[in-house]
């Protein structure tokens, strides 16, 4: 990674249309999540006014990013979390009333929703604001959804529902495939479901085990039954993978049959529906992110805000007096031309787009790409390379043989 800096408050020279939000909050926490958050009752006085200082915080950390970025032409917001719908509408709508002099006209809003959260009122503030919804589903099989550890409280059906009559023009939902004792029979049920549905984005991720999370844990004692499921780290034997693959080509061959674009590793879109936020970012595009735990990239600066809500608190808390609040304790690094290069194309690997060989000459493995080319995986023309389609089904292990060896470990466009 990058060297180590101290904290440069230069303004990057470029603008910054791209704002990621995070909420890092859930009602509990899911088995198989290493995500940054804390389980917190919204309903519960205590939870009620951690998500009110939360909120306080936040548009302290967002008045002082619009002055030293001079943020004034967003194109996307995208609040991720965590579960940013558990804010809840005032909390989201006062947040949402101070970036709109912010946004360009036509400026993408996503909202990662889970189905608990969302009831008519919830659906019906998201349509008249003119919301991208991203219901986090994982699979309507509610006993998948056990397996994984998440709460079944709700059916996402019915969410989908409700966001569909209230009139939610542009809805996404979030699945998981690889879940310990899903078959393709099941696979094909959840299929099923996404073309009867037809939200206008589907992202559907392989689930990774990560060490540490109870998933790991129920699965290494024996509680949960590996089955069918697909490759866990540090498994990398051929079946796992086979597996994997398997389930991956058919969620692209049925999603395509259906109408939707294979734009992203991992993600569907009908015509238009791309999400505009994520493919800025893959792109390479500049970002500013606030909350505990979010990264900006500005130029060559890669910042991360540090996951510790309670400081965060503190040091955003608006002091008396209206002097203005501190900067949230972070880390900063300088990306080298290595690394900005290794980004380059492992970005550009998630959506097949192509990349100058000049700009990834300082991590590319050149010796491999011809036969990555006679494999129909790489494409190579007019001093660029790009993943084809078929690299892309296993885009992973084509990112590993690409790069020099010192640039493979941690290598993964997922
Ligand atoms: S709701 Fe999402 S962020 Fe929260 S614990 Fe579950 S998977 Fe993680």
């Amino acid at each position: 990674m990058g060297r180590p800096v101290a904290p440069a408050n230069r303004p990057p020279t470029r603008s910054v249309h791209h704002l990621y939000v995070h909420v890092p909050f859930c009602r509990g926490r899911c088995d198989y999540c290493d995500f940054f958050s804390l389980a917190v009752d919204p309903g519960a006085a205590a939870g009620a006014q951690l998500l009110d200082r939360y909120l306080d915080a936040l548009l302290a950390e967002l008045e002082l990013e619009r002055q030293r970025l001079g943020l004034r032409r967003l194109r996307t917001v995208f609040l991720g979390g965590g579960t940013p719908s558990l804010l809840g509408v005032p909390r989201l709508e006062r947040l949402l009333r101070a970036l709109e002099p912010l946004l360009t006209p036509a400026a993408e809003v996503t909202v990662e929703t889970n189905p608990e959260d969302v009831d008519s009122a919830y659906a019906a503030w998201a349509a008249g604001r003119g919301l991208r919804v991203s219901l986090g589903v994982q699979s309507f099989d509610r006993d998948l959804r056990r397996t994984l550890g998440r709460s079944t409280a709700a059916d996402p059906l019915a969410a989908m529902a409700l966001l569909r009559e209230a009139g939610c023009a542009n809805r996404g939902v979030d699945l998981i495939y690889g879940i310990p004792t899903q078959d393709m029979a099941a696979l094909a049920r959840d299929l099923a479901v996404v073309c009867h549905l037809r939200p206008e984005h589907v992202s559907w991720y392989e689930l990774s085990v990560e060490p540490g999370t109870p998933l790991a844990t129920r699965l290494a004692d024996g509680d949960v039954e590996r089955g069918a499921r697909s490759t866990e780290r540090g498994d990398d034997g051929e079946g796992a993978a086979d597996r994997a693959a398997e389930m991956q080509r058919a969620i692209v061959r049925r999603l395509e049959r259906a109408g939707y674009r294979w734009y992203e590793v991992s993600n569907y879109a009908l015509a238009g529906r791309q999400c505009r936020h994520n493919s800025a970012v893959w792109r390479g595009e500049q970002y500013v992110g606030l909350g505990p735990a979010a990264v900006s990239t500005l130029g060559e600066h890669r910042r991360r805000n540090l996951p510790d809500v309670e400081q965060y608190l503190r040091v955003l808390a608006w002091p008396a007096g209206g002097a203005s609040a501190g900067a949230p304790p972070r880390e900063e690094e300088v990306l080298s031309a290595p690394v900005r290069a290794r980004e380059r194309l492992l970005l550009a690997a998630r959506t097949g787009a192509r990349v100058p060989l000049t700009e990834v000459a300082p991590v590319l493995e050149r010796a491999a790409v011809p036969s990555l080319v006679r494999a129909g995986l790489v494409g190579e023309a007019g001093g660029t390379l790009w993943i084809t389609r078929k690299g892309r089904m296993v885009a992973n292990a084509v990112c590993v043989r690409l790069f020099r060896d010192s640039y493979v470990k941690g290598t993964t466009c997922r």
